[in-house]
């Protein structure tokens, strides 16, 4: 167990004497000539790589490497869902995983990660769509996930303020997963850099891949914004870009790259107790403690690395949100933006699967 640095007296302490006493979460290291492994990439999934390489195996002599700051990238700018409710073999035992370490989290990097298993509720508008939903139910359940099908009654009793009787998207029911819910996913990242840079890993922001050394077929190290950075190892943990870092090592990915968006409005009083999702519309919601209602829709249409999204899927995701719950027409969204996905060429597959 580390030494606990955030206290009610340190609060106080640094409270009553100009906050000065805080150390940095993580040092801020010149990179060495060379690593036996290095990671293209600062965001969850570079850092956690980096944290479980030194925590699980004992490799230390590890360098994250991130084109800008720790976390800007996806990690920080996604709608902050964690669950274990998809169907599909591969996906299924992938998520199951997933939701397995996020209940262990916040005691693995004695770290606040705001995990909160309010429930994520997926609703069925039509008899077909019903059946689905009892069929991916079971496919959780026997994954060892949890899964509730409910009636229309049962999810009206749940969350009154959806329109069920909406002429087009009439609400038949729905599939409740206790377990999933929501974490900040940003504070992921910085207990992973935290771990990770105690048990001694390098993380070097500002330090950009530009290129791969390769000699007789085999990786020597990455060209970087700040010089060459020899490496016995390399990963590659770029979302949104992973075609392109792949390409300076002569890969081409079956990848397409597309922006996805997330919106949020002005803070409200709670109103919202789980995460829904509109079974027929790719728009999905829940409320973040600050009060704000935080929601997105589908990818955008075209590929692109623009980390912003258009106005027609603005219109798209409105259009949804007003037909599941017409109360929302009165919430002021606050702002927008968006990150790019990787999609790989079982998009459809995520389609199906995505909420
Ligand atoms: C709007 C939106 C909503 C989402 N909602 C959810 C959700 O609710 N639940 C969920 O689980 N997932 C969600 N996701 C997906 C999730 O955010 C990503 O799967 C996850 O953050 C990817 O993490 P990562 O570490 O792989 O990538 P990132 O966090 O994007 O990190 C990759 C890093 O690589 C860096 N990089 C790129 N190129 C280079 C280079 N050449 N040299 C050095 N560094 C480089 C980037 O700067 C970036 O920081 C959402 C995504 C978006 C965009």
């Amino acid at each position: 167990m580390e030494k606990m640095r955030y206290s009610g007296f340190q609060v106080l302490l640094n409270g009553l004497t100009g906050n000065k006493g805080w150390r940095p979460m993580w040092r801020d290291p010149t990179p060495k000539s060379e690593y036996d492994v290095v990671i293209i990439g600062g965001g969850g999934h570079g850092l956690a790589t980096a944290y479980y390489l030194a925590r699980k195996y004992a490799i230390t002599n590890v360098a994250v490497l991130e084109r800008g700051y720790l976390g800007g990238g996806n990690v920080g700018r996604n709608t902050t869902i964690v669950r274990a409710n998809y169907m599909l073999e591969g996906s299924s035992q992938f998520y199951s995983h997933s939701l397995k370490l996020w209940e262990g989290l916040e005691r693995e990097l004695n770290y606040n990660t705001m995990l909160s298993q309010r429930g994520c509720l997926m609703l069925g508008h039509s008899d077909g769509q019903m059946d689905a939903l009892a069929r991916r139910g079971n496919m959780m359940r026997m994954q060892g996930d949890d899964a509730e099908l409910w009636g229309r009654d049962e999810t009206r009793r749940h969350v009154p303020y959806l329109d069920f009787d909406n002429a087009r998207f009439p609400i038949k029911g729905g599939l409740m997963h206790w377990r999933g819910g929501t974490a900040r996913h940003d504070a992921v990242a910085w207990g992973y850099a935290r771990g990770a840079d105690r048990r001694g890993v390098d993380l070097i922001q500002n330090c950009e891949v530009t290129g791969f050394r390769i000699e007789r077929g085999r990786v020597l190290g990455v060209e970087t914004s700040r010089g060459f950075i020899g490496a016995g190892k390399v990963g590659v943990s770029v979302a949104g870009r992973s075609s392109q870092v792949a390409a300076m090592a002569g890969l081409r990915l079956p990848i397409e790259s597309h922006v996805l968006q997330a919106f949020v409005t002005e803070g409200l009083k709670p109103v919202i107790d789980n995460v829904i999702s509109f079974g027929m519309g790719h728009f999905y919601i829940s409320q973040s403690d600050k009060g704000g209602l935080v929601f997105g829709g589908d990818l955008d249409g075209y590929n692109s690395y623009a980390q912003r999204g258009n106005l027609p899927m603005a219109e798209h995701v409105a259009e949804a949100g007003m037909a599941l719950m017409p109360m929302i027409g009165k919430a002021r969204v606050l702002r927008s933006w968006g990150g790019i996905m990787d999609m790989s060429m079982g998009l459809a597959h995520y389609r199906q699967n995505r909420h």
